[in-house]
């Protein structure tokens, strides 16, 4: 049978409101949808009167999952996927379930729709002419700064999933490593308590380290001025010469390649290897 095929529908990242009609077509007409949270998507389904079967999917029981779902299309069967909020595939288990699909040579439609992303970029008021989406940011303070001292120099928004017990934190480290931008803070959106914090990173990290945040956050941090190159940061290149000679690379081969990752001269990051600043 050659009807079977993977739709992967976005569904609200809170507003219930915020669902496609053919996204509704699809979660209807499935034989089955496979759900990142049952009861989340529960009320959803509730709200719109659908009572298509459910079978949880999620990162605990991919690697059994994803062979059946993959079976039940090659029959025939239409399988829609959700995840908790906005679009699958981006920063949860969705993606894996997608390649596998793909790689088995079966149809996988996509129907858009929300994105935490879109809806936070927009709302920053940062420029969108160019965004860059980092997922999660690493929570290890060495690697935090690693990863933020290698997008300093980006002609770009920078987008961040963040928890927000983390959230604080994170914005501190980011004044640290990137001072004067323009950053956002974007809370709860489409739901009762949204919140955006918009205004240079240090205020926006002054404001918030007061406060006990609660629900889920994006955070964005603005490109850098025009002309504004990022100073040296020794630091970071000195915790990620002493990660990879952990790791067993050479001293050259590591000059090397934290010269890419952070954006550096290498003469610079050789300097700093070998003791001289
Ligand atoms: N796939 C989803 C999407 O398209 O937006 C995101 C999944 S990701 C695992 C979950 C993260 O998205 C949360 O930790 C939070 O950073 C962000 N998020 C989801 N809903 C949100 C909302 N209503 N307001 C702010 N951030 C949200």
């Amino acid at each position: 049978m050659a009807s079977g095929r993977l739709s992967v529908c976005a569904t609200p990242i809170g507003n219930l409101g915020d669902v496609t009609v053919r996204v509704l077509d699809a979660l209807r007409d499935a034989d089955l949808i496979a759900a990142e949270d049952t009861r989340v998507t529960r009320t959803l389904l509730a709200r719109y009167g659908i009572e298509t079967p459910m079978r949880s999917y999620h990162a605990h029981n991919l690697d059994s999952r994803t062979p059946e779902i993959v079976e039940r299309i090659g029959a025939g069967e239409r399988v829609a996927l959700v995840s908790d909020a906005g679009t699958p595939g981006v920063s949860d288990p969705g993606a894996h379930l997608v390649d596998a699909c793909i790689e088995a040579d079966l149809a996988v439609e996509v129907l858009p729709g929300p994105s935490a992303i879109i809806t936070a970029l927009v709302a920053s008021g940062l420029p969108t002419h160019a965004f860059y989406f980092g997922g999660f940011l690493p929570r290890k303070a060495g690697e935090l700064r690693t990863r933020l001292t290698a997008l300093a120099d980006l002609d770009a928004t920078l987008v961040f999933y963040e928890s927000p017990r983390r959230t604080a934190a994170t914005l501190a480290a980011i004044a640290e490593v990137l001072p004067g931008r323009q950053a956002c803070m974007a809370r709860e959106l489409t739901k009762m308590h949204e919140e955006v914090v918009r205004g240079p990173v240090e205020e926006v990290a002054a404001t918030l380290a007061q406060r006990e945040l609660k629900g889920e956050v994006v955070l964005l941090v603005g490109p850098p001025a025009r002309g504004e190159r990022s100073p040296l940061d020794t630091d970071a290149i000195r915790v990620r010469l002493d990660e990879l000679a952990a790791e067993g690379l050479k001293r050259s081969e590591a000059v090397k390649r934290v010269a890419e990752e952070l954006g550096a001269r290498r003469n610079d990051v050789y300097r700093i290897a070998h003791g001289h600043e």
